[in-house]
C-alpha cells in the first residue's frame, strides 16, 4: 500500500463498512500479496493478546509473527517454478501444424495428452523437452504460463523423518510422567517436567509427540538458541517418519518461509525451532513443548519484548492444546506456578539408563597459588581424565584473553569510548574489544597516559585458559567454544561433532557449552569463574548463576562413567551455593522462592520497565521524571509502585545514556492500567528528539 511517498507491505488486521474520513482522504491497497490470509483467526487473537499484554503496536506484533520474507513485496511462495498448460487454441491445433518446429510440436503433443495438467520446467526437462520450446509456444498463445509453489527435496528447513530407532523402554519415573501428561491431554493444560540433567526428558517428549502424531496432529518443540544442533535434530529425524520443519539462525529467509508454509499447510508433523518458532501456524496443532524453559534466549530483548515460553502457554490456552515445559533448572516463575497447581508438576529425580549424577567438589582457592587461574587439584583432575581416555570441560563464562588491561606504573586501564565498560583483550586478534558495543581498537604497546611499557593483562577469559591448558597438556587437543570461535553455525556444529567422536580432549568454553548438550565421553567438568554471577546486582543474578552451575555440572558423566565436577571458588561458604551443593538445585530454588517472597519480588509481584536512552546525557532521566510526575496522581492509592527513574547499571552503552523507571505491583491488572496510562502520557507529551523508549513487561534484567 502507499505510505507517504513510499510503498510498503502492510497487513489488513480488520475492516469497517464505513469511514469517518472523506473518500478523497482514503488510499487504496495497491495489490494483495498472495491469495490467502497471512494469519488465521487464532493467530490474530494471539496477536491482539500480545499487543495488549506487552503494550506494543499491533502492526509490529504481526510482523514479529510472520517470516521476514513476507515483509517484502514478492508474490508467491519460498520456492516457485514456472509451469505450462496447453491452451484451447493449442488443443485445437492439428497434430502436424508445427511440422517446421518439431521440438515445439513434440512438446505440444505431450501436453495435449493431459490438457488439465500444469507441467513445470523441471518436469519438462526431465522428459527431454526444452524450456525454449515452451516459450515459443507460449508466444503463439498455444500454452498458458503460471508460477507455482513447490518444496525442493533438499530444502534444509524441511526434513524428511526416517525412523530407524524405536522408543526406549521408559523407566518408572518417566512412565509416570508420560502417564500424567497423557491424562491431561485435552484441556490445554500446562505441565512442568522438572527432571535432573540426563533424566531422559527428551525421551518423554518424543513419546508424547508420538501420541500427537498418531492423532494426525502437529507438535511444536521450542529449544534454546544454542541447543538446536544437528545432534538434537537427528534425534527427531531418526524417530519419526513424518516431515519435520526446522527453524534456526543458519537459514536464509527463503528457507524459513518454506518451513513456515509447510507448517501452515499441515505438511509437517513436527516443528522444531528457537524463539520465534512459537508463532508457526499449524492447522492441526496438538502439542507444545518448551525445552529448557528457563533459558534466557526465549525472551526477546528488543522491539516486542515477548517471552516465547509465556506465549507458548497462552497459545496452548487459546488453541486448547497441552503445553509441556521442561527443565532441570526451572525458572522460579514456572516453579511457582507448578507449586500453586496452575501447572501440573512432574518430576524426574534420577538419571536415565546407567548414568548417575556427578559428584561435586568445591576447591577453595583463597590463598591457593594458581597456575594462570587453574588450581593443582583441577589440573590433576584433567590429567587423570585424559589418562583414562576420557574428556574434560573447563567452563569460564568470559570470552577473550583477559578482561582488563592495566598500566602497572600509573593505573590507567583500557575503557570503551562509548560505554561505561572495560575493554577485553583479544590476544590472537590483537585487539581490545568492547563486549557491549562493536567498538574495538589495536592493543597499545605503551600506556597512553604515562608512556610506560608495563601493561598488564589481568584476569582470565576462554582464550587465555585455552593457552594455559595447551601449555600444560601439549599433546592434547583443545577445543575453544565461545562466541568468537563459533561465528558461523557450522563451526559450532563441527566442534560438537569432534567432541562426539569421543577421543580424549579438553573443551574450554562459555555458557554455550551448558545448553542441553549430551557428550557421552565427558567425565570431568571444571568451573573457573562462577563467583562473579553471585555478586550480580540484579535480583535474578543468583538464580541465573545456580541454573548455569547446575547445567554445566549436568554435562558430566552422562553415560556409564560417573562424572566429577570441580568448582573453584573464593566463596565456598556462600549459603545458597552450600544449599545447592548439599541438597541440590530443587532445595536451593525453594530457598530462593522464600527469599523472593520475603522481599516482595517476582514471582510474588509483577514488574514492568519503562526504559529510555538518548545521546544527550540527562535526556532519558528527565523524560522518565516527566512521565512519573504525570502518573503520580494515578499511582496514589493503587497497588503499583513506580521505582526510579534511575540510571541503568551500565549508564552509557554504545554512546547512549540509559535510564529506567520500574513499575512493580502485587497484581497484574493495576500494573497494566498503569502501563496504558504511561503510553497515553508519552503520546500526549513531547518526546525529546533522538530519545528512544520501550516497555518491557516481565523484564528478565532489571538493573
Ligand atoms: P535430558 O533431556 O533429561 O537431559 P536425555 O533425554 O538427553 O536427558 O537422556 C539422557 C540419556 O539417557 C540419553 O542418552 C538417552 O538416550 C538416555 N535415556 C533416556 N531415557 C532412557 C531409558 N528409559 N532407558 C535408557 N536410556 C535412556
Ligand atoms: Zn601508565
Ligand atoms: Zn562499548
Amino acid at each position: 500500500m502507499p505510505f507517504g511517498k513510499r510503498e510498503v507491505v502492510g497487513i489488513v488486521a480488520g475492516h469497517q463498512p464505513q469511514s469517518e474520513l472523506a473518500i478523497a482522504q482514503l488510499k487504496c491497497v495497491t495489490k494483495p500479496l498472495g491469495s490467502r490470509a497471512a494469519l488465521e483467526p487464532l493467530q490474530l487473537q494471539l496477536a491482539h493478546w500480545l499487543a495488549d499484554y506487552y503494550h506494543h503496536p499491533l502492526g509490529d506484533v504481526l510482523f514479529n509473527m510472520l517470516p521476514n520474507a513476507l515483509r517484502k513485496p514478492v508474490i508467491g511462495g519460498a520456492y516457485t517454478e514456472r509451469c505450462w498448460q496447453i491452451s484451447t487454441h493449442g488443443l485445437g491445433l492439428p497434430a502436424t501444424a508445427l511440422a517446421r518446429a518439431p521440438k515445439q510440436q513434440a512438446l505440444l503433443n505431450m501436453l495435449r495428452s493431459e490438457p488439465e495438467r500444469w507441467t513445470s520446467d523441471r518436469e519438462l526437462i526431465q522428459s527431454g523437452h526444452a524450456q525454449q520450446a515452451a516459450l515459443q509456444l507460449y508466444k503463439k498463445e498455444l500454452l498458458h504460463q503460471t508460477y507455482k509453489e513447490y518444496l525442493p527435496h533438499d530444502c534444509p528447513s524441511v526434513l524428511q523423518g526416517n525412523k530407524v530407532r524405536d522408543p526406549l523402554t521408559l523407566n518408572e519415573e518417566q512412565a509416570t510422567v508420560l502417564a500424567q501428561i497423557r491424562a491431561s491431554q485435552d484441556q490445554g493444560a500446562v505441565s512442568l517436567i522438572e527432571g535432573v540433567t540426563g533424566s531422559g526428558k527428551t525421551e518423554v517428549y518424543l513419546q508424547a509427540i508420538s501420541d500427537t502424531l498418531v492423532q494426525s496432529k502437529q507438535a511444536v518443540v521450542l529449544v534454546p538458541e544454542i541447543g538446536l544442533t544437528p545432534q538434537t535434530i537427528s534425534r527427531f529425524v531418526e524417530r519419526f517418519d513424518c516431515k519435520i520443519a526446522v527453524f534456526h539462525s543458519g537459514l536464509s529467509d527463503k528457507e524459513r518461509l518454506a518451513a513456515w508454509q509447510a507448517s501452515r499447510d499441515g505438511e509437517v508433523g513436527i516443528i522444531i525451532g528457537t524463539r520465534s518458532a512459537v508463532f508457526t501456524p499449524c492447522p492441526r496443532l496438538g502439542l507444545f513443548i518448551v525445552d529448557e524453559e528457563h533459558d534466557n534466549s526465549y525472551k526477546q530483548q528488543d522491539g516486542l519484548h515477548y517471552s516465547a515460553r509465556d506465549v507458548a502457554v497462552m497459545r496452548g490456552h487459546f488453541e486448547q492444546v497441552p503445553v509441556i515445559l521442561g527443565s532441570a533448572t526451572p525458572s522460579l516463575e514456572t516453579l511457582h506456578n507448578a507449586r500453586q497447581k496452575k501447572y501440573q508438576y512432574c518430576v524426574l529425580t534420577q538419571r536415565a539408563g546407567a548414568a548417575v549424577m556427578p559428584s561435586v567438589t568445591f576447591i577453595d582457592i583463597r590463598k591457593l597459588s594458581l597456575h594462570d587461574g587453574l588450581s593443582d587439584t583441577a589440573i590433576q583432575a584433567i590429567a587423570d581424565t585424559l589418562q583414562a581416555g576420557r574428556q574434560a570441560m573447563v567452563f569460564i563464562n568470559r570470552r577473550g584473553f583477559a578482561p582488563l588491561l592495566i598500566c602497572h606504573d600509573c593505573g590507567w586501564h583500557a575503557n570503551c569510548d562509548h560505554c561505561d565498560a572495560r575493554l577485553t583483550l583479544h590476544q590472537r586478534a590483537r585487539r581490545l574489544r568492547c563486549h557491549h558495543c562493536d567498538f574495538s581498537t589495536a592493543i597499545p604497546s605503551h600506556c597512553p597516559r604515562c608512556q610506560s611499557a608495563q601493561l598488564l593483562n589481568i584476569g582470565h577469559g576462554t582464550e587465555r585458559s585455552t593457552e594455559t591448558l595447551a601449555r600444560l597438556f601439549p599433546s592434547t587437543e583443545i577445543l575453544r567454544i565461545d562466541r568468537d570461535t563459533t561465528r558461523s553455525k557450522s563451526s559450532l556444529d563441527n566442534s560438537i561433532q569432534r567432541i562426539n567422536e569421543q577421543r580424549p580432549l579438553i573443551m574450554v568454553g562459555t555458557q554455550m557449552l551448558a545448553k542441553g548438550h549430551h557428550f557421552t565421553a565427558l567425565d570431568t567438568v571444571i568451573m573457573l569463574d562462577v563467583d562473579q554471577g553471585l555478586y550480580n546486582p540484579d535480583f535474578r543474578g543468583a538464580e541465573k548463576t545456580l541454573q548455569l552451575m547446575e547445567q554445566v555440572a549436568g554435562r558430566a558423566g552422562r553415560s556409564t562413567q560417573p562424572g566429577k565436577v570441580f568448582i573453584q571458588t573464593h566463596l565456598p561458604d556462600h549459603p545458597l551455593v552450600r544449599t545447592w551443593a548439599e541438597h541440590g538445585f530443587k532445595r536451593a530454588s525453594e530457598d530462593m522462592l522464600q527469599e523472593r517472597h520475603t522481599l516482595g519480588l517476582p514471582p510474588y509481584t509483577y514488574m514492568a520497565l519503562l526504559r529510555a536512552d538518548s545521546r544527550t546525557p540527562e535526556h532519558a532521566t528527565s523524560f522518565l521524571h516527566a512521565i512519573q510526575r504525570s502518573l503520580s496522581t494515578q499511582i496514589a492509592g493503587t497497588h503499583v509502585q513506580a521505582i526510579g527513574p534511575m540510571p541503568a547499571l551500565m549508564e552509557r552503552r554504545a554512546g547512549r545514556h540509559r535510564a529506567q523507571l520500574l513499575f512493580k505491583s502485587t497484581h497484574r491488572k493495576p500494573l497494566h492500567s498503569m502501563l496504558e496510562a504511561t503510553l497515553r502520557s508519552i503520546a500526549g507529551g513531547k518526546t525529546p528528539s533522538g530519545l528512544r523508549w520501550s516497555i518491557d513487561v516481565d523484564p528478565q534484567e532489571s538493573v
